[in-house]
């Protein structure tokens, strides 16, 4: 911890590609927004698909829950056929996950590291808060490479960010097996990549100072059953969330990771 000023956990529900058709998505969240706006102590925000954004924008707009987006291309605008930009988002919401391995993957998006930078550029720049996600996947786990490829990923995704501006950004450590497996990384692993490879590569490009600062989060599978292990970890400081975000124990969950 940093000694100055304790670290606000930070809860994110990834909806991913679900859960996009308006009547669904404001049902939803009109079960889930009671029990949401009640929590304290943690800073709750819900990405859902891009078509929702508005009609949720909405609803959240008097409450203490954020909204972000998935993506975001690094252009402010321009001949980009079907993007959407970090300039236009920024009008809607305060989030944006980036370079989540879903994105990161070959046969989806190819995101390179270089793509990740400079979208965490764009965002910052334009006010929006990043979740950039970092994670190995299961034979650079087995190889014994998840230090080298995490901290060298934080490094890449960060290359010419300013301190002040990492320092309101939030890193997901999210290893790519864990993700909507139910194999969750077993806490004590969490804490220690979060610990070793994210901050440790912060405080390498940083100093210690910042490294302390930056609200890290762990991903993979995590449940209403597991939360309370992950929030009990010093490193951890809070989780994103995939398919358990679609339910509504998602609002038992947040009670859970606020420590109620
Ligand atoms: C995610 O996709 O960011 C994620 C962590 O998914 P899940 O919780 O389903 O593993």
């Amino acid at each position: 911890m940093n000694g100055k000023m304790p670290r606000k956990p930070i809860l994110a529900a990834n909806w991913k590609m679900n859960l996009g058709r308006a009547d669904e998505a404001i049902a939803f969240l009109r079960k889930i927004r009671p029990g949401l706006s009640e929590i304290e102590g943690l800073d709750l925000v819900l990405c859902p698909p891009i078509t929702v954004l508005s009609a949720l924008a909405e609803l959240l707009a008097r409450t203490r829950i954020g909204l972000g987006a998935q993506d975001a291309h690094w252009e402010s605008s321009g001949a980009h056929t079907g993007e959407i930009s970090n300039a236009m988002l920024a009008q809607i919401c305060q989030y944006v996950i980036l370079g989540h391995s879903e994105r990161r993957a070959t046969r989806s998006h190819s995101e390179s590291d270089e793509a990740i930078n400079w979208k965490v550029t764009a965002a910052l720049e334009h006010g929006l808060t990043p979740i950039l996600c970092v994670g190995e996947n299961l034979e650079q786990n087995r190889a014994g490479q998840t230090h080298e490829f995490v901290s060298g990923q934080v490094k890449a995704a960060l290359a010419g960010v300013a301190a002040k501006q990492v320092e309101r950004s939030v890193i997901a450590y999210e290893p790519i097996w864990a993700i909507g497996t139910g194999e969750a990384a077993t806490p004590a692993d969490a804490n220690r990549v979060i610990g070793l490879s994210v901050r440790g590569a912060l405080a390498e490009l940083y100093g210690e100072d910042t490294a302390q600062a930056v609200r890290v989060q762990y991903g993979g599978s995590v449940t209403v059953e597991n939360i309370g292990e992950f929030m009990a970890m010093p490193e951890v400081d809070g989780a994103l969330v995939g398919g358990a975000s679609l339910k509504a124990d998602f609002v038992d969950l947040a009670r859970a990771a606020a420590g109620r």
